[in-house]
């Protein structure tokens, strides 16, 4: 995977393009300079250019991005290298879409390895690249190593904390690994089995988290604990150190000495003081802030990732008997985990049956294609999850519909659903209640809120023959 690369350099500096240019071409990639405003290149993206730098002048204010509002996938190839370190403009950068940020004065190994990270994690690159022959190379070489259960192991460098050396043994040490092996188990070639969970940034996807205590009144971080007194008699509380006077403890509000605990005095306790609002408190608040972007939230605002390991199943080694993929896949795997889903060529037999019964008895039929959305983005910034995510949408689906209604996986992330019987607007209800039944699978939240695209065609638009059909349920849907 170690093609040449385009890179886009952006500079209002032409010596500063220039010295850019020579650090990145030296490392073997096509660069090309050129002398913009830095903000605008956050909002256009040409598909060839696989990095953009955009060197920021020391003045330069991000415009405040709405969260959400770029295309997380789309975004993340541009690296800033700016003067300005502040947390807060590290946090908004990355709010705008950087893959990274460098601060001046600028090593050239320093870039360039950054800028390494950020290729080696082109997704859409990637997928082009971690094709059928290269998934079948990659089968072949596990089971020719016997390699049984990939494992993953520790590296603090990777933004899960966790590599696959079976697969660096393989493809060479990349960001991609875990992608690899959720494909090939999206594909059924592999099992999964709990290895670890991570809990990551809910904004850049990392799991470099620092965990710390803060005042629960005021949000501070100068925070102390100590151990803490009181003097019954004239109800004063202090640290400890406070009543010490020689070997003894006298209260430094009433001059009283403390002799016995529990009868001068309470026995310490263990309590935190908040220096900025002086509130005195037994449990501090939990503060989570990314050590990459910056952002901060509560421990439980990050999101969980389960790190597995994998196992081969016996579907690698008949995929590679057959040397193809394409005949075991998602289709197969939710088949083998849920009734009522027919094959492809099952469900275009059905339709044809449809036209005839349509045909000898005026009895209507419509047929649906239900597409999950942004279901490319889902499996690109949630590979572990997507499985699950098409299988919990494609089982709300097939859940409300009839005995007779036959469904079977159209496509990765399309259902089709033969509504026997039942004209189009009875089948538009239809479509309405799988949008809010989709809709209502608020577990899926946290990956991305569910909702699918359907495409409705119906017997009563005249299609004389099954090709006719879903070649128009198709050009709906990608209406
Ligand atoms: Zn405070
Ligand atoms: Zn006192
Ligand atoms: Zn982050």
């Amino acid at each position: 995977m170690g093609d040449q690369n385009s890179i886009v350099i952006i500079s209002q500096s032409p010596e500063e393009r220039q010295e850019l240019q020579s650090m990145l071409e030296s490392a073997g990639h096509s660069v090309e300079g050129r002398d913009a405003a830095p903000d605008l290149m956050v909002q256009r993206e040409e598909p060839g250019v696989d990095l953009y730098v955009v060197s920021l002048p020391a003045d330069f204010q991000p415009a405040l991005q709405e969260p959400g509002s770029l295309s997380r996938v789309a975004r993340k190839r541009v690296l800033y290298i700016t003067p300005n370190a502040s947390g807060s403009m590290r946090r908004e950068l990355f709010r705008a879409g950087a893959a990274d940020v460098l601060t001046h004065p600028l090593k050239k190994i320093d870039l360039q390895y950054r800028a390494e990270r950020i290729l080696a994690a082109n997704w859409m690159r990637f997928r082009k690249e971690f094709d059928e022959p290269a998934m079948l190379k990659f089968v072949k070489e596990l089971l020719d190593a016997r390699i049984e259960t990939i494992e993953p192991a520790l590296d603090p460098q990777m933004p899960t904390g966790h590599f696959y050396p079976a697969v660096a043994n393989i493809l060479g040490r990349s960001s991609m690994d875990r992608e690899c092996l959720e494909k090939l188990a999206g594909l059924g070639l592999l099992g999964r089995e709990v290895a670890n969970r991570v809990r990551l940034c809910p904004e850049c996807d990392d799991s470099r988290l620092n965990y710390r205590e803060t005042c629960p009144k005021c949000n501070s971080l100068n925070i102390l604990q100590q151990e803490m007194v009181t003097h019954f008699s004239c109800a004063h509380s202090a640290p400890l150190q406070h009543f010490r006077r020689g070997g003894n403890l006298v209260c430094p509000k009433c001059d009283q000495s403390l002799r016995h605990i529990g009868v001068d005095y309470e026995k310490p306790s263990q309590l935190f003081t908040c220096f900025s609002c002086e509130f005195v408190f037994r449990d501090p608040a939990v503060e989570t802030q990314c050590l990459r972007c910056n952002c901060t939230c509560t421990p439980s605002q990050t999101i969980e990732l389960t790190v597995y390991s994998f196992i081969v199943t016996p579907l690698a080694e008949q995929a590679l008997i057959e040397g193809q993929i394409s005949g075991v896949n998602l289709e197969m795997l939710l088949r083998n985990t849920q009734t009522g889903l027919y094959s492809k060529p099952y469900f275009e037999h059905e339709i044809r049956r449809e036209l005839v019964r349509t045909e000898r008895y005026q009895s209507p039929f419509s047929m649906l294609l239900v597409r999950i959305d942004n279901f490319e983005e889902i499996t690109s910034l949630h590979p572990s999850e997507a499985t699950q995510f098409a299988e919990s949408i494609f089982k709300a689906v097939s859940s409300g519909l009839r005995m007779l209604d036959t469904t079977c996986v159209w496509d990765i992330d399309t259902l089709g659903v033969l509504l026997s019987a039942t004209d189009k607007a009875r089948s538009r209800e239809v479509v309405r209640r799988i949008q809010d039944d989709v809709h209502k699978l608020e577990f899926l939240y946290s990956i991305r809120e569910p909702s699918v695209t359907i495409s409705l065609v119906s017997s009563e638009d005249g299609h004389t023959d099954a090709a006719a059909l879903t070649s128009a349920a198709l050009t709906d849907l990608q209406e």
